[in-house]
Parts: structure tokens; sequence; C-alpha cells
């Protein structure tokens, strides 16, 4: 990767509640090395500026992980924006970290859609946030620009939207397209076709919350996500190409794909597709 030029990185593959999750005392997370929530940073060296899609409650350990794939870019400044996929613990809370107890910088753009920012500003302690001036609420239309070099599209998604809608965002640079996708209920409920929109990006980052069904002793059907086997019959049966395409993020610590030696993750790669892992980039 030539790093003069814009790039995504992955921090963080997990479900919101990272690895290990409170109070899981099984093998999945018993003494298995952290995982962070699903967190990818957009770098521009031209504009000497990083972003943050989504603020987790590692966002600590995630700058300092972005410190070092991308040290020299935003040397100054810690931090140029935070773009917010939704109102889900893992994707928003972290902006507390924003506020003068810890990082407390000038006035920190947060792009969000209409209905977060009026969750945002109408609720403590993220009003805070903004009344001390630490964070300053941008409202993003359907594209927009984030630095000369690079726009991002936001796509509405159907997904449990208790206190905010949901989006998930198509990052454009001078060379690459990148999908990130975290959260969906189900392909089938969105007007968007999954195959069409993986077909018009160079990466795809989705949603690989659950391997299958039966996985959790508690009743799926109340957390819905596309299954992985199911995003595997859909994508990979038919069109091979687009398969090598797409790499599964936000896995809850129960998915059997997180183990490297499992047959489901056999499964995945079998077919073209990838686990994401923490640290990796893509040019832009
Ligand atoms: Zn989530
Ligand atoms: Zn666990
Ligand atoms: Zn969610």
């Amino acid at each position: 990767m030539d790093s003069s030029q814009p790039f995504v990185a992955v921090l963080g593959i997990a479900q919101d509640g990272g690895r290990p999750q409170a109070g899981c005392r099984r093998a999945c997370c018993v003494d298995q090395p952290r995982l962070s929530p699903a967190c990818l940073a957009i770098v521009d060296p031209i504009a000497d500026q990083r972003f943050l899609i989504d603020a987790t409650p590692d966002i600590g350990a995630q700058l300092a992980m972005l410190d070092r794939i991308a040290p020299r870019v935003g040397a100054g400044r810690v931090l140029d924006g935070v773009l917010l996929t939704h109102a889900h613990m893992g994707h928003y809370t972290g902006l507390v970290h924003l506020g003068r107890e810890a990082l407390a910088l000038p006035g920190v753009p947060v792009h969000t859609s209409e209905r977060m920012a009026t969750f945002l500003l109408g609720n403590s302690p993220w009003k805070e946030l903004v009344d001390h001036g630490h964070v300053e609420i941008v409202q993003f239309d359907t594209t927009f620009q984030l630095t000369p070099s690079i726009s991002v599209r936001a796509i509405p998604v159907p997904h449990r939207d208790e206190l905010s809608d949901t989006v998930c965002f198509v990052i454009e640079g001078p060379n690459h397209r990148v999908l990130w996708l975290p959260d969906i209920d189900s392909w089938d409920g969105w007007d968007v076709d999954i195959v069409e929109l993986i077909a018009s990006v160079d990466v795809a980052y989705v949603d690989g919350t659950f391997f299958d069904d039966g996985e959790l002793e508690r009743d799926m059907s109340a957390i819905p996500h596309p299954r992985i086997v199911d995003t595997v019959r859909r994508v990979a049966d038919l069109d091979a190409s687009l398969a090598a395409r797409v790499r599964f993020v936000h896995l809850n610590h129960t998915n059997p794909a997180l183990v490297r030696s499992s047959s489901e993750r056999a499964t995945v790669v079998e077919v073209g597709m990838r686990v994401a892992d923490e640290g990796e980039t893509v040019s832009l």
C-alpha cells in the first residue's frame, strides 16, 4: 500500500460488546486475545486528516492502533472527525472520550443523520459535549465530501432503530470504493440489492455478527442479522469474483468463524470471502 495516498484501516471487527464480552466465561472469551467493536479509520495523508467511522467503547485503544498504522498523519491533531452509523452501544458511546474528562479537543466534527443528531442534541451526556465545545454536530446529506480526495455516501439500512436510524457508508477515494456495513437486520428487508452494492465497490465490509442460527442460547429472532451462511449463499453462489470483495466484520464473540482453525472459518475462506483482521488497510 502507498502510504502517501488515502486509505482505510480496520480498527475493530467485533460486535458491540467486543471480546471478552462482559461476563462470558466460555471458551470463546476466556484467555482469548482482545477484539474491539467494529470501527473503520479513514486516513487522508494528502489533507493530513484522520476520521473514525463510529466511536466505540474502545476508542482509546483504537486511536492508539491508528497511531501505529498512520503515525505521520494528523500528528498535530489526533482526530479530525467521526462518522456515526447508529445509536447502539458499540457505535457511539465512545463519544464520551471526546469530552473534558479525556481528549477534550475543540469542536471535533461528528457527522450524523438527522435523527441521530436530534438524539445527541436532546440527551445527556451527549449534548454536554456540544455545549462544552468539544463536539460539533454535522448533519450529512446522502453524499458529502469528507476531504478534497474522499467522498462518502450514507445509505439508510433497516435495523433496530430505537434511538436513531441506521446507515452504512460507501467511502470513495481517488482509485477505490469501500463499503462499511456493520449492522443490518436482513438483506431481504432492504430496498438496496446487496449483490449490486458489492458489485459497485472494491472491498465490502459487511455484517457477520452470527455464523448461523442456534448460536445463542437466547431467542435469536430478537437480534436479527443476516447469517454468514446466508451471505455466502447469496453472493458466492452467484459470482465468485464478487465473493472475493467480501470481508466480514461485527462478529459476535460466539461466532465460530472467529476461530481460525474452525470449519466455519474454512467455509468462509473456501468461497473466497474473509473475516477481516484488525489492523488491515485498503487503499482508496
Ligand atoms: Zn452493532
Ligand atoms: Zn464469549
Ligand atoms: Zn446495532
